[in-house]
């Protein structure tokens, strides 16, 4: 990102300059700027043998001061579960054992004072991290960098003279990046709005500052050259611009936009938290979509709730070794954590056909959708395959957790999977983790034989989720990933709907439930289909929740029956789709394709 326009205003003093970043936190704010300068280093000088244990003591002592902070900081954000549980993350790499025996090191044999032993393991920690070629580990190093800073801050006893004493008089926080837990400790009534060199949408800085409601724009490269302490500034955190001495035009056409944007959220609160219905009362519930657990707290925001598909496989990709059984744990509880009380279902790897995953060796079949992927890869793989099952069981702990199997073919699949995750819970059990007591077993539908057999799986699954990308790729025999034969690849066929409707019929008399959770889920005519043929959940992306949610209200379960109906008997996709926009004109959110 870099500048976006450089305009002299009206030959007065102004010389305003407008720098573009992401937009981080939506809202606007002007004010003065209040650099967050970090220079000046650790503490370096050698210490003598009998000061190692009056050292060691002001380590602990400084460790206990910052984990005391962070908590506190974690206490004071309890109403926001994704800013606690980054907190209460942080509070566990201070408190880290192996920090802890590596500064010992260097203070008890290398006779480094505790600043100097403490930056050169951080630096250590983070250079490991950030070359392990693995973009989660390298976004880790930058928390390790942070957990060191404020180990460091109160071992300076600087730690009330960063953030804190300067957010004193309302400003604009300008830095080269804040720790969530500096961002903790900013309020409303301190702070006008943050403006960062680093970050982006997902970071934490960005994450936080939305859930603290303070505007925020990041990633704006070359920030600390441009703008000096005490700068007049201008945060457009919608549009992700920062303009240094704003014209008065610029500030007018700001306040107007803020207005405007207050209004918009006021509406979007009220929604938010109102249990969707259709326009006759009837409750329909629609989950997110995600890849990443930073996605979780967006996906919150947008309306969903619940995670209704964690496409976990995400956490194998670039990478040599595939990711331990600790780190998912870790990974699939913060997501649980952010989302509970309200459900999560995680999708155990699905490997293989299009989703290449640099960790494992797959090999390379003719036809690699056809191939070994998913589940058929997992039961081959069975080590791996435990590891996370183990890794979910153990997460379930903390929050309302379900299990989903990909690709499911064949009952026997079903079966072998079913006494692996049996295993995996008395693993765990042995080892003496907690768990939850209920572990819901689910499977997706997206391969034809698990529809046209859904009536036997509903008899051992305990939900049915329909894939409707692997599901129309299957049985349409269209590659999803061909431009070419895009055009045959509908969720509309009369052949999907067939499906669709059987395992919806199966899920009824088994009293499973069934879900929906491929892209046709976000479409608003196709959605409003699903509600017609009975279909009461839906898990979709979460920028389509609005959309979706608002077509939904608009009709009546009535009314969306007859056109159902009225689809069932249309011959092609495309007659399919003409009789839904007969049936639904002007629906809010209607796309033009498919
Ligand atoms: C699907 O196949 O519809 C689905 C939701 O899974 P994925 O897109 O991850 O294959
Ligand atoms: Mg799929």
């Amino acid at each position: 990102m870099g500048e976006a326009a450089d305009a002299a205003s009206g030959g007065d003093s102004h010389h305003e300059i407008t720098l573009e970043g992401i937009a981080g936190s939506p809202g606007h704010a002007v004010g003065r700027a209040l650099v967050l300068d970090r220079r000046g280093g650790p503490v370096r000088r050698h210490i003598a043998s009998h000061q190692v244990e009056d050292e060691l003591e002001r380590f602990d002592r400084a460790v206990a001061a910052a984990a005391g902070r962070l908590k506190a900081a974690a206490e004071r954000t309890r109403g926001s579960r994704a800013e606690s549980s980054i907190l209460e993350a942080y509070v566990l790499m201070v408190e880290d054992e192996t920090l802890r025996d590596d500064v010992e090191r260097r203070v008890r044999i290398d006779r480094l004072c505790a600043e100097w032993a403490l930056s050169t393991t951080v630096e250590e920690m983070a250079r490991q991290l950030s070359h392990s070629g693995d973009s989660y580990l390298a976004e880790r190093s930058h928390d390790v960098q942070f957990v060191g800073q404020h180990i460091l801050e109160s071992l300076s006893g600087r730690e009330e003279s960063t953030v804190l004493s300067r957010s004193g008089a309302p400003g604009v926080i300008v830095a080269h990046d804040l720790s969530p837990a500096e961002t903790a400790t900013l309020s409303r009534e301190s702070v006008l709005a943050i403006v960062t060199e680093v970050g982006t949408r997902t970071s934490h800085t960005a994450i936080l500052a939305r859930a603290l409601e303070i505007p925020a724009v990041v990633g704006v490269a070359g920030l600390l050259n441009r703008i000096g302490d005490g700068d007049q500034i201008l945060v457009d955190g919608l549009r992700g611009l920062v303009t240094i001495a704003p014209s008065p035009e610029a500030r007018a056409d700001a306040a107007a936009r803020a207005e405007r944007y207050r209004d918009a959220l006021a509406v979007r609160r009220s929604l938010r938290d109102r249990p969707i219905r259709t326009r006759c009362g009837t409750p329909i519930e629609l989950k997110g979509n995600i890849e990443l657990p930073g996605e979780a707290p967006i996906a919150l925001e947008q309306g969903a709730r619940g995670i209704g598909l964690y496409r976990t496989e995400f956490l194998y990709v670039n990478r040599s070794v595939p990711p331990s059984e600790d780190e998912q744990y870790e990974t699939y509880r913060r997501v649980l954590e952010a989302v509970s009380p309200l459900p999560v279902t995680l999708r155990t790897f699905d490997i293989g056909g299009d989703k290449f995953v640099s960790s494992m060796q797959v090999p390379s079949d003719m036809n690699p959708a056809l191939g070994l992927r998913a589940v058929r890869l997992a039961l081959a793989r069975r080590d791996l395959f435990l590891a996370q099952l183990r890794a979910m069981v153990r997460a379930s702990a903390h929050g309302s957790l379900r299990v989903m199997i990909p690709m499911i073919a064949s009952m026997g699949e079903l079966s072998e999977v079913k006494l692996l995750l049996a295993q995996a819970v008395a693993e765990v059990d042995a080892a003496g983790y907690a768990r939850a007591a209920e572990l819901p077993l689910g499977i997706m539908v997206e391969v034809p034989a698990a529809a046209i057999l859904a009536d036997r799986f509903a008899t051992v699954a305990e939900f049915l989720s329909i894939g409707t990308n692997d599901l129309v790729q299957y049985a349409l025999a269209v590659d999803r990933s061909s431009p070419e034969l895009a055009y045959l690849a509908s969720f509309f066929d009369p052949a999907i709907l067939r499906l669709i409707a059987g395992v919806i019929t199966a899920g009824e008399r088994n009293q499973r439930p069934v879900i929906v959770c491929g892209a046709m889920a976000s479409d608003t005519l196709a959605a409003v289909l699903l509600i017609g043929m009975g279909i009461r959940e839906l898990s979709l992306e979460a920028s389509s929740i609005p959309d979706v949610r608002a077509a939904i209200e608009s009709v009546t379960v009535e009314h969306a029956g007859r056109a159902a109906a009225a689809a069932m008997e249309a011959v092609t996709a495309s007659e399919v789709k003409a009789v839904l926009e007969e049936y639904f004109p002007g629906l809010p959110g209607a796309p033009e394709s498919h």
